[in-house]
């Protein structure tokens, strides 16, 4: 008999109480007709303060499919994906999020073009942004752009973190062990060959988004200090420049009082020029700031998450 594929579905959750049960239903739905291949969902806890984990559990109880590992308090999604991805046991391994916004029945495709064994991940992008708020939109656009020219990473407009991905990939991933993580800055760096499906945008079945307009304006900046030198370099060319004007100012200064003497004039302006220069100073000062808070998190070595609750066992794990 030919063995059986498994399949991990790692599913960050964060006070999605209301969503926990939904999901393995929808999810068992689509497996089921899945005949080749095992599953396991994995659910990462992320320091919730509802009842996810008390409903991760009672689920666990009933089936041996249901697996989780409960963080000591709120980590992010992003070290939930590291987490999640690191105990997964499966040959083939899947992020999705547990509102249902990404669609469960990608995944027979996805499994699909994975055992072709033409790449080494299959990924999805929604093709429109329906029920989400036009800023929200128009800011996350202009942030995909501005990140594609100012990195050499790739990210397709309308990306998720929706993907699945074989050993190969999952192991790649797992060797980048940083801890400011911009998962899908992470995704594009490890390369191999990627297919992108693509769908149209699901709302959430119940509760709201964890992400606020800051909190996404944080991320981004994150994603863009982590994976560019590029605002540093702006820094730099800025400084240069103001030191070559300053450099021709003093000379037509200097070579003006040689001529017509020094009367105490233009007491405005210099204070204009001083506030202006003391402003891209401190401007690119903060530039310098970002990446050396990066670079103090990083060498910290802090972990990633840590575990308070599992019921995946050790050995389960080595095999891992
Ligand atoms: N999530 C998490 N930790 C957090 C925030 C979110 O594990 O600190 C999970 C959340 O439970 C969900 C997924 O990440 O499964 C995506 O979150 P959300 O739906 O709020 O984001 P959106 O889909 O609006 O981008
Ligand atoms: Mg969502």
């Amino acid at each position: 008999m030919k063995e059986m594929k498994k399949i991990s579905l790692v599913v960050p959750c964060y006070n999605e109480q209301e969503n926990i049960v939904v999901f393995f239903q929808r999810i068992a739905q689509v497996c089921s007709s899945l005949k080749d291949y095992d599953y396991e969902v994995l659910y990462v806890d992320d320091g919730s303060t509802d009842h996810t984990l008390a409903e991760i559990k009672k689920l666990a109880e009933g089936c041996d499919k249901v697996k989780y590992i409960s963080f000591s308090r709120n980590f992010g999604k992003e070290a939930a994906l590291y987490a999640g991805l690191q105990k997964a046991s499966g040959d083939y391994a899947a992020v999705m999020d547990v509102d249902l916004q990404d669609p469960p029945e990608l995944l027979p495709e996805m499994a699909k073009l994975l055992d072709a064994g033409n790449c080494q991940c299959v990924a999805a992008r929604r093709v429109d942004r329906r029920g989400e708020g036009l800023i929200r939109s128009f800011f996350s656009r202009k942030f995909y752009q501005i990140f594609r020219i100012l990195t050499r990473v790739q990210i397709p407009d309308g990306a998720r973190d929706f993907r699945m991905m074989n050993r190969t990939f999952l192991e790649g991933f797992l060797k980048l062990k940083e801890y400011n993580r911009f998962s899908k800055g992470l995704f594009d760096w490890v390369g191999y060959s990627v297919i992108w499906l693509e769908y149209e945008n699901q709302e959430r079945t119940q509760g709201k988004t964890k992400w606020s307009f800051w909190k996404l304006l944080a991320y981004s900046l994150d994603g863009i200090f982590s994976f560019s030198n590029v605002p540093a370099v702006i820094a730099g060319g800025i400084g240069t420049l103001f030191c070559f004007l300053a450099f021709l100012f003093l000379i037509i200064i200097f070579a003006r009082a040689l001529l017509f003497g020094d009367p105490v004039a233009g007491w405005p302006s210099t204070i204009c020029i001083i506030l202006m220069i003391g402003g891209i100073q401190l401007f690119c000062l903060g530039i310098l700031g970002q990446y050396l808070a990066k670079t103090y998190a990083e060498v910290k070595e802090r972990p990633i998450y840590l575990c308070k609750e599992t019921n995946i066992d050790s050995e389960q794990e080595e095999k891992a």
